[in-house]
C-alpha cells in the first residue's frame, strides 16, 4: 500500500502519518528525511544535495526526484510507504507520476486532510513553547497555564513569531494556493480521498480507514 498525504501546516498530517505507518505497516517517508539520510549515507546524489544546502539553496527538483525515487523503490519500503510534503508543485507531480508509474505492486492512495484555517489558527496561536526546556504545548490543553508540564518552569512560556495569527494565515493561504493546483492535477487521474483534518483525532483516523476500505 501506498498513500501520498496531503495537508496544510498545522492539521495533523504528522499524527495521521504516524497512525498510518503503524496499522499498515508501512514506513512514513518525509522530503526532510529523505535528505537527511542521502547526506548522511555520502550517496552519488547525497554529496550533490549536500553541496547544494550548504550553500544555502533549495535542492532542484530533478534531484530531489532521484532522491524520492531511490527511497521509495529501496527494499526497507517495499510493503509501501506514506509520502508526506510532496509533492508540492505541479512539475514535482508530474515527477513522482512518472516514478510511481514504475512501481511494483501498486495500490496507490491518495489522501487530502482538508484544514478549516480557523480551527487551525485557534490551533496554532494557543501554541506555547517553555523558554527554559523547549517543550512545546497548547495553553488549552494543561491544567497549569504558566507551569511548564516538562520542567516545571513558572511563567517561562513564550510565543513564537511564527504563531502569530497573521503569519499563520499567510502560511496557509501559500500552501492553499499551491496545493490546490496539485490537487486538481491529480483530480482527473485518481481518485482523492478528502477528510475534514480539523475534526477530532479519533474521528480523522475512523474516516480515514472508512474512505480506505470502501
Ligand atoms: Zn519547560
Amino acid at each position: 500500500m501506498q498513500i501520498i498525504l496531503f495537508g496544510a501546516p498545522g492539521v495533523g498530517k504528522g499524527t495521521q502519518a504516524k497512525y498510518l505507518a503503524e496499522k499498515f505497516k508501512i514506513n512514513h517517508i518525509s522530503t526532510g528525511d529523505i535528505l537527511r539520510e542521502a547526506v548522511k549515507n555520502q550517496s552519488a546524489l547525497g554529496l550533490k544535495v549536500k553541496e547544494i544546502t550548504s550553500r544555502g539553496e533549495l535542492v532542484p527538483d530533478n534531484i530531489m526526484a532521484g532522491l524520492i525515487k531511490e527511497t521509495l523503490f529501496s527494499e526497507k519500503n517495499k510493503n509501501g510507504f506514506i509520502l508526506d510534503g510532496y509533492p508540492r508543485t505541479i512539475d514535482q507531480a508530474k515527477l513522482l507520476e512518472q516514478i510511481l508509474s514504475e512501481l511494483p505492486n501498486k495500490n496507490i492512495y491518495f489522501i487530502h486532510l482538508i484544514a478549516d484555517a480557523d480551527v487551525i489558527v485557534e490551533r496554532l496561536t494557543n501554541r506555547r513553547v517553555c523558554s527554559v526546556c523547549g517543550t512545546i504545548v497548547n495553553l488549552n490543553l494543561i491544567s497549569k497555564k504558566n507551569e511548564c508540564p516538562n520542567c516545571k518552569s513558572a511563567d517561562s512560556f513564550i510565543k513564537r513569531k511564527d504563531d502569530e495569527e497573521s503569519v499563520i494565515r499567510h502560511r496557509l493561504s501559500v500552501y492553499e494556493n499551491t496545493t490546490f493546483q496539485v490537487l486538481e492535477f491529480y483530480r482527473n487521474k485518481v481518485n482523492i480521498i478528502e477528510v475534514n483534518g480539523t475534526d477530532q483525532i479519533e474521528s480523522v483516523k475512523e474516516n480515514i480507514l472508512a474512505a480506505i476500505k470502501n
